[in-house]
């Protein structure tokens, strides 16, 4: 209802307008006295006041009325004597002691629907200023939320940022976040008695019951074992207040079937419709970051065991190999003493089983060798002996090696170097190791009566042309390299298996693989023993047409 105060000390008006607005259903007092004025303003304040220019006590009610002139319309009555302009600046609209009754209505209902108007607009504008605001609270909480992989810090974020967007009196989390146990994270704005963080334990163990559907809990939650984590703004202050009679919102913090836990804010006040909206939003938006945390959490720790277990792999060969050796050496040793024909008649047989077992010997001590090689390189103690070295010396002493198994195997091995290609700085005999390994295969994986090319060239890192599956093996490389290649016409490798034959123990499945034999070792200790050059390796190579393996290492070390 519209309340109206009409005040003047002349009767007449005061008649005319209480005649006038007994008409219309408004709440009205047409008064001159003036504790009543003040009265009737202090108990409400009046939609529309309209005032007698020539009331006697005008600077007083000026005085009284100034501060609600933005909720209320003030209509001067006015003579034709002149009013201080002070008093003037509050006036909304002007009428005269003869106008007609038609008029004054019509002034108060348009001033009534001005106020209104404004009311609104000013209402709509803090509306969209609250809305604004609570926007930017969800912006800055998710982008935080950007920013971190760790639980209890995302569940912080979620508490300032509802903080932020609702201001809360309280806000109980319980977070299932942690593998051991729940905890019940209480934000207050004051103190909390040891009576009210009982009532609240109480709740939140029919809310933990009551998130799952139905469901198995994970965790039995007992009150008095449930720990409890603290965060208060003014310790100065103490809650005194029931629970339940604060406003309050709940939110399980969940994605799918994962379950975090849940967030229940109170308030002392009332939420709106877009404070749920956004306590839901929030709620929800924690969600997907704690799933990412957990599963960060379980690639860690993943990493961790795998790590522990590459250690304990390492550290077993080793030691196996370690072990072997030494009875291995006395063996090789017996042998050479027993096939010398020092210490009986030879036979042939006799010859011909000392000699296969000189041959699996020396194997054997080939594949201990590659053992310790590969667990020395990973655990960083192989040491290499760096020196001025001319890769087609190393050519030269490799294809000397291996000329007789080639032979015997009737394949040519055919050499095309660079002539005085310039030294570089390495280890020679690891580089002998690499090509050795690298010749052995392709005399391996090669039959009777093909070619086998080596050659050594300089190159410059960005003219290297490779296929696409080994472009991370040369990105990186700048500058001038050596390259050397080894070039078969065997069996070939199948592009899927090509990146694999890198890895450990790998052997590739073919026809060759089984009847040959070897240890998968070769290939990743050439690799690894070229990167502690700066270098790289890989290989170009077709099914039944041939392999080209392809190693470079910088010409200038740095
Ligand atoms: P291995 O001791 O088994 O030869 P490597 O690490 O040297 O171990 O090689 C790994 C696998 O790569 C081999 O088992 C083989 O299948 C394949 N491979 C290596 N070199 C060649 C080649 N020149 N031609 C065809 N296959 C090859």
């Amino acid at each position: 209802m519209i309340k109206i105060l009409f005040i003047s000390d002349n009767n007449e008006q005061i008649d005319k307008y209480d005649a006038i607005l007994n008409k219309t259903s408004n709440e009205y007092y047409c008064i001159s006295d003036e504790a009543i004025i003040s009265d009737v303003i202090n108990s409400g304040v009046p939609d529309i006041i309209i005032i007698d220019q020539a009331y006697k006590n005008l600077r007083n009610i000026h005085k009284l009325i100034k501060s609600y002139t933005d909720n209320t319309v003030v209509i001067f009555l006015i003579n034709s004597s002149p009013v201080e302009k002070e008093i003037l600046k509050y006036a909304n609209a002007f009428i005269t002691y003869d106008m007609p009754e038609d008029l004054i209505n019509s002034t108060i209902n348009i001033n009534l629907r001005m106020k209104n108007a404004i009311e609104m607009l000013s209402n709509s504008n803090k509306d969209l200023a609250d809305s604004l605001y609570r926007l930017n609270a969800l912006y800055s909480t998710s982008s935080q939320f950007a920013g971190t992989l760790d639980k209890e810090k995302l569940l912080r974020c979620m508490s300032e940022g509802m903080d932020r967007a609702l201001s809360f009196s309280l806000n109980c989390t319980l977070s299932l976040c942690t593998e051991t146990e729940p905890v019940l994270i209480l934000d207050s704005l004051y103190e909390l008695s040891e009576e009210l963080i009982s009532a609240i334990k109480l709740r939140t163990i029919l809310n933990y019951n009551s998130i799952f559907d139905g469901a198995e809990p994970p965790f039995k939650i007992e009150i008095d074992k449930l720990k409890v984590v603290k965060h208060v703004k003014n310790t100065a202050n103490r809650f005194t207040f029931n629970l339940f009679q604060y406003d309050n919102m709940f939110a399980p913090i969940k994605l799918a079937d994962n379950i975090f836990g849940f967030v229940e804010i109170f308030k002392d006040g009332s939420f709106s419709s877009d404070d749920s909206t956004c306590f839901q939003t929030i709620a929800q938006q924690v969600a997907l970051p704690l799933k990412n945390a957990s599963l960060y959490q379980e690639i860690i720790e993943a990493n961790v065991k795998l790590e522990k277990l590459e250690r304990l792999k390492s550290e077993f060969i080793s030691i196996v190999s370690h072990e072997l050796r030494t009875p291995l050496t006395s063996i090789k040793n017996s042998l050479d003493i027993l096939s010398s024909g020092k210490c009986f008649d030879m036979t042939e047989s006799a010859e011909k089983f000392l000699a296969m077992a000189s041959r699996n010997v020396q194997r054997l001590s080939g594949i201990i060798n590659d053992l310790l090689d590969l667990s020395k390189i990973e655990a960083g103690k192989m040491e290499f002996k760096f020196a001025p070295t001319n890769i087609n010396t190393v050519i030269d002493y490799v294809k000397t090696a291996l000329s007789v198994v080639a032979k015997s195997k009737g394949i040519e091995l055919v050499v095309d170097v660079l002539e005085n290609i310039p030294d570089t700085i390495a280890d020679s005999q690891r580089l002998e190791q690499v090509l050795t390994n690298l010749v052995s295969n392709a005399i391996k994986y090669t039959p009777e009566g093909k070619t086998i090319k080596i050659s050594s060239k300089v190159v410059n890192g960005n003219d290297i042309k490779i296929n696409d599956i080994f472009k991370d093996s040369i990105s990186g490389l700048s500058g001038d390299y050596i390259q050397v290649s080894v070039k078969d016409e065997g069996i070939g490798i199948d592009p899927k298996d090509q990146l694999r034959a890198f890895d450990k123990f790998a052997q590739i499945e073919n026809s060759l693989s089984r009847k040959v034999g070897g240890t998968g070792l070769g290939l990743p200790i050439a690799k690894q023993l070229l990167e502690a050059h700066k270098g790289a390796i890989w290989c170009d190579s077709e099914l039944n047409k041939g392999s080209k393996f392809t190693f470079v290492i910088p010409l200038v070390r740095t």
